[in-house]
C-alpha cells in the first residue's frame, strides 16, 4: 500500500511514522522546513524562550528562597541562540526518524492532480499529487491513499496599518534579532498571552487589547478572570472589549488606537504583535479542480478524517476545530487506522477520542483546561456540580513558592461523571493529563477522589477538588 503525505508538521510526520511503521510505503512532501509550525515557528520555539524566561525570573527572585544570585540579566543574543540550537536538535531528530524509517522526503510544493472543470470523471486523478520540488522540476506522485496537512497561516486584521514595519506576527516575534522596549499585542488568546507573559519576564513594557469581554474567551471565565488578575499584577496591562481600529506609524513608536465603552484610546509601541488567530492554509493545494469541498473553516471531513473525495484525508489546522499539535497527530491515526481497517462507512476504527482534548496556555503560571466549560454545561442544561481547590492549600506549591492558581472540576450532579477542568498554576498542563486520561475512561470525581496521589506533589490539587 501506498500513501502520500502532504506537509510535515506533528499532523504529517508522526502520520508518515506511523505508516511507515504498519509496513506502508510512505511519501511525504514538505514545502517547509520538516517539523510545521510547531516545531519551527510556533510551540518549541516558544517553550525554549520561555524556559529562559523562567530561569530569569527564578535568578531575579533567588533572595527569597535564600540565595544569594549576583546581578541577573536577559542576553537576548545568547537566549535565541539557545531556542535555535534546540529547534535545531529536535528537527534533525525528526529528520533522522524519518530516514530510518525509509519514508521518502520530497521537499517542494504539492498540489492534488484534480480533473479539469467541466472534464471528465477519466480526468479526474485525486490520488496522484504534483510537487514542484524546490531543487527545480516536478514530480509526480500516485498513492492509493493521500493525507493532506498543510496547517494554518497567521490571520491578521482588514484595518489601517496592519501591514506597517513593525506589526509583526508570532512567527517574526520569534525571530528577532533585538528585544523590543515595549510591544503592543492584539489579541489575548493563547498565542497573544504566551508572548505578553515571555516578553514581561524578559523585561520588556507589553499592553495587550482583545476584542471579547475576556481573555482567552474559548476557556473556562473563572479560570480566564484570575488569569488576567495574575498577569497584570505582573505589569502587563491588558484592555479587554477593545475594538482595534488602526495602526499608524509615529515618530514615537506605532500608534495601535480602539474604541472602549464608546470611548477612544491608544496605545503607543515599538512593534504590534497581531495574534487574532490562524486560518486553514487552502491556498495552492487545488482543491477545487480535485472536487474537495472547503469552507473558509477549513476542509470538510467526516468522523474519520475523510474529505468528500474517498482515500484523501485531511486532518490537523487545514481541518479546522481545534488548531492545536496534538489534535494533528490523533486525527492523522484515526485517518491511517480507517485506511488500514479497509475504510468502513460506518463504526468504530480505533478507540481515540477525538471530543477529548486537553490544552495548555504557556503563560506564567500556566492554564490548562480539558472538557466541558461550567459555562457550557449551563447553556445547554446540563446539571453539574463544581468542584474546586487552590494550589495556596497545596504543601509542594507553598514549598515551591508558587500559590497563585486553582483548579475547578466540572462534573454531572447526577453521577459525578467528570465533565471537564481547568486548572491554572504551576504546572498546569502536566497537571491536566491525569483528568484528561480520566475523561476518556468516563470516570466519577469519586473515582479521582480514591487513587492515591503522591505527597507532596501538585496533582493533589485536583484530590482536593474532588474530595470537594
Ligand atoms: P486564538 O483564537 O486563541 O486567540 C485570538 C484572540 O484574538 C481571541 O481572544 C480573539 O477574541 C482575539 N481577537 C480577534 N479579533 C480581534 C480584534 N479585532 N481585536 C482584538 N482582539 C481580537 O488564536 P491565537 O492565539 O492566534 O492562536 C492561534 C491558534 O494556535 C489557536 O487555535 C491556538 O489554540 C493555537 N495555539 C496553541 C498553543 C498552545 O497549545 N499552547 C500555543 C499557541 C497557539
Amino acid at each position: 500500500m501506498k500513501i502520500t503525505i502532504i506537509g510535515a508538521g506533528p499532523g504529517g510526520y508522526e502520520t508518515a511514522l506511523e505508516a511507515a511503521g504498519k509496513g506502508i510505503e510512505v511519501t511525504l512532501v514538505s514545502a517547509g522546513p520538516v517539523g510545521g509550525t510547531c516545531l519551527n515557528e510556533g510551540c518549541i520555539p516558544t517553550k525554549a524562550l520561555l524556559r529562559s524566561a523562567e530561569v530569569l525570573e527564578t535568578v531575579r527572585e533567588a533572595a527569597s528562597y535564600g540565595v544569594e544570585a549576583g546581578e541577573c540579566r536577559l542576553d537576548f543574543a545568547r537566549a535565541m541562540a539557545r531556542k535555535d540550537a534546540v529547534v535545531e536538535q529536535l528537527r534533525s531528530g525528526v529528520e533522522f526518524l524519518l530516514k530510518h524509517k525509509l519514508i521518502t522526503l520530497l521537499r517542494g510544493k504539492a498540489s492534488l492532480c484534480g480533473g479539469q472543470p467541466g472534464g471528465g470523471e477519466a480526468e479526474t486523478a485525486p490520488h496522484k499529487v504534483k510537487v514542484a520540488l524546490d531543487e527545480g522540476g516536478e514530480e509526480i506522485v500516485e498513492s492509493d491513499y493521500v493525507i493532506i496537512a498543510t496547517g494554518s497561516v497567521a490571520a491578521s486584521l482588514p484595518i489601517p496599518g496592519a501591514d506597517l514595519p513593525g506589526v509583526i506576527s508570532s512567527k517574526e516575534m520569534l525571530s528577532l534579532e533585538a528585544l523590543p522596549k515595549s510591544v503592543c499585542v492584539i489579541g489575548a488568546g493563547v498565542i497573544g498571552l504566551e508572548m505578553a507573559s515571555l516578553l514581561n519576564s524578559f523585561g520588556c513594557e507589553v499592553s495587550v487589547l482583545e476584542y471579547c469581554p475576556d481573555i482567552l474567551p474559548r476557556f473556562d471565565t473563572d479560570l480566564a478572570k484570575r488569569l488576567k488578575q495574575s498577569l497584570s499584577k505582573r505589569g502587563i496591562s491588558i484592555e479587554t472589549s477593545a475594538q482595534v481600529k488602526s495602526i499608524e506609524a509615529a515618530p514615537e513608536g506605532l500608534v495601535t488606537s480602539y474604541v472602549r465603552k464608546e470611548k477612544e484610546a491608544s496605545v503607543t509601541a515599538e512593534k504590534v504583535l497581531m495574534a487574532v488567530g490562524r486560518r486553514p492554509a487552502l491556498g495552492s493545494l487545488n482543491f477545487e479542480q480535485a472536487g474537495i469541498a472547503v469552507t473558509p473553516k477549513g476542509v470538510l471531513v467526516d468522523a474519520y478524517m475523510q474529505t468528500s473525495v474517498p482515500g484523501i484525508y485531511a486532518i490537523g489546522d487545514i481541518a479546522g476545530g481545534y488548531m492545536l499539535a496534538h489534535t494533528a497527530t490523533f486525527q492523522g491515526r484515526r485517518a491511517l487506522n480507517h485506511i488500514l481497517a479497509g475504510c468502513p462507512s460506518e463504526g468504530p476504527v480505533d478507540s481515540i477520542r477525538l471530543d477529548i482534548v486537553p490544552a495548555a496556555v504557556f503563560t506564567r503560571p500556566e492554564a490548562a483546561t480539558v472538557g466541558l466549560t461550567e459555562d457550557e454545561c449551563k447553556a445547554n442544561g446540563l446539571p453539574i456540580k463544581v468542584l474546586k481547590s487552590f494550589f495556596r492549600a497545596s504543601g509542594k506549591a507553598v514549598a515551591m513558592g508558587e500559590t497563585d492558581g486553582f483548579c475547578k472540576i466540572v462534573a454531572s450532579e447526577q453521577d459525578g461523571r467528570i465533565l471537564g477542568c481547568h486548572l491554572f498554576g504551576p504546572h498546569s498542563s502536566d497537571i491536566i493529563q491525569e483528568v484528561t486520561a480520566l475523561l476518556d475512561r468516563d470516570a466519577t470525581v469519586d473515582d479521582l477522589a480514591s487513587i492515591i496521589h503522591a505527597h507532596p506533589t501538585l496533582s493533589e490539587v485536583l484530590l482536593s477538588a474532588a474530595k470537594g
